[in-house]
């Protein structure tokens, strides 16, 4: 391995697990997934075989609680570990958020939300079906809840239903961008339990349901040809009269809605993959000006001001970026203040931003030859470029709640 992480154990003060969970992730990305890249990105190919590399490094469990056999991670160490991921590969750190998020919410962040003793222990049985398929089988899950509406950005509820059955629930409706589409074994999908289908549907209902690729009724359509990220396959699911299992809950009923609102960092965990490509672009930019970039001519240009200027305003662009999504991550939890959860939006804003902007300065500081397409940087430029996209906290609903929620106290208007 040549290029030293992002977050230096030392003088980021890491634990030993994310220490070696960020090694991990930095020596697959650098030996085997940033070669793999292009061909995925050309092709719009989900990447099977780094998924296949992750499931032999255990890393598909990362977020499993060590009491199922997974790593433990938490929220902070697995995204340092898919920031290292998403220096070498964009698509493949976002796809890994949506898999591994099924795991974290139902894991850690579960385990910080209130469920009676009953319910709990119901969790628990359900949940470990679902980490001995991803242990033993190497099973992929995926998160569609994009609908095309407001229930992504969590003001409406989900239009996708599951009503109640004999023995489980039927589901119909249609998720869009649905990552991993046609690559998943399961689609963690969130939808609005109806116990009749008549009842009116309420986001405190919403209901967190693995739906198996292969059960009756559901569907893969439209295509995929998308400026960046291209490897994530985010096709469009049909749920057509699916039936699903009780036990297919990868929440209990009742506790995405309390997750929401008590456990907000849980939506951060889109960012890593943005981290590492704001990384990868700066660590392109010093190599390609040093003139030691593999397959760019050794050229050095280094010695012009104004490519140094442009360097140093990167680099203080990415301090920047690093210290508070770090912070961030560092202060997730459940029940944060308001000022954590103001710094939360702020650093997700920072992140999916500021990873564009640095591309884009280095682009323009490298020049013509850079943005060709036999080199890494014009994928990096086009992934970068969707991270402000994400529902539900894309860069304007982030400005949208920052200036509000600065300015108003709970419960306070205008009105005389
Ligand atoms: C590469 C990629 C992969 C994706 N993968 C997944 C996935 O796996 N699963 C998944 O569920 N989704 C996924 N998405 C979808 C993503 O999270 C958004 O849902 C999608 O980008 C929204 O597109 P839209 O045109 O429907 O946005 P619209 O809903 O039309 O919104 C456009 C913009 O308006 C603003 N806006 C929207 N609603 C509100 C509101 N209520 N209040 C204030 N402002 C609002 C937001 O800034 C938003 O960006 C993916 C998207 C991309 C680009």
């Amino acid at each position: 391995m040549t290029d030293v992480p992002i977050f230096d154990s030392d003088a980021w003060r890491l634990t030993d697990q994310e220490r070696q969970l960020t090694t991990q992730a930095r020596e697959l990305g650098e030996t085997r997934f940033a070669d793999r890249a292009s061909r995925y990105d050309r092709e719009a190919k989900f990447p099977i075989e780094n998924y296949r590399d992750f499931h032999d490094a255990g890393l598909l469990g990362i977020c499993i609680p060590s009491k199922y056999g997974g790593h433990g991670a938490n929220l902070r160490a697995y995204a340092l570990t898919a920031a290292e991921v998403g220096r070498y590969c964009g698509s493949t750190a976002l796809t890994w958020n949506m898999h591994v998020c099924s795991c974290l919410w139902s894991g850690a962040v579960a385990d910080d939300l209130e469920m009676d003793r009953v319910v709990r222990e119901r969790h628990h049985e359900t949940r470990s079906v679902h980490y001995r398929r991803i242990l033993d089988d190497g099973a992929i899950y995926s998160q569609p809840f994009s609908e095309g509406g407001s229930a992504a950005a969590g003001t409406v509820a989900f239009s996708t239903t599951a009503v109640r059955c004999d023995g489980g629930w039927v589901i119909r409706g249609k998720k869009i961008f649905a990552s991993l589409s046609g690559s998943a074994d399961y689609y963690g999908t969130l939808c609005t339990e109806l116990q009749h289908a008549d009842d009116k549907p309420s986001r405190s209902n919403t209901l967190y349901l693995a739906v198996p690729a292969k059960a009756e009724g559901v569907r893969v359509v439209g295509d995929w040809d998308p400026l960046g990220m291209r490897a994530t396959v985010s096709r469009t699911l049909l749920f057509e009269e699916v039936f699903v299992p009780d036990g297919s809950e990868l929440l209990p009923p009742g506790v995405y809605f309390q997750a929401a609102s008590r456990w907000p960092h849980m939506f951060m965990t889109l960012t890593p993959a943005y981290m590492g490509l704001a990384q990868a672009a700066y660590d392109f930019t010093v190599k390609y000006l040093r003139g030691e970039l593999p397959g760019a001519p050794p050229v050095k240009r280094r010695m012009y001001p104004t490519k140094q200027l442009a360097v140093a305003d990167m680099r203080i662009m990415l301090e920047q970026t690093k210290a508070i999504w770090f912070q961030a991550m560092s202060e997730a939890g459940p029940n944060p203040t308001k000022e954590q959860v103001l710094r939360a939006y702020a650093a997700q804003h920072s992140v999916m931003e500021n990873a564009n902007e640095i591309a884009q300065l280095a682009i323009r500081t490298c020049g013509g030859q850079s943005m060709l397409k036999s080199l890494a940087l014009e994928r990096i430029y086009r992934d970068s470029r969707c991270g402000s996209l994400m529902l539900p906290w894309t860069a304007e609903i982030c400005l949208d709640r920052i200036g509000r929620e600065a300015l108003y106290e709970s419960g306070e208007n205008d009105d005389a």
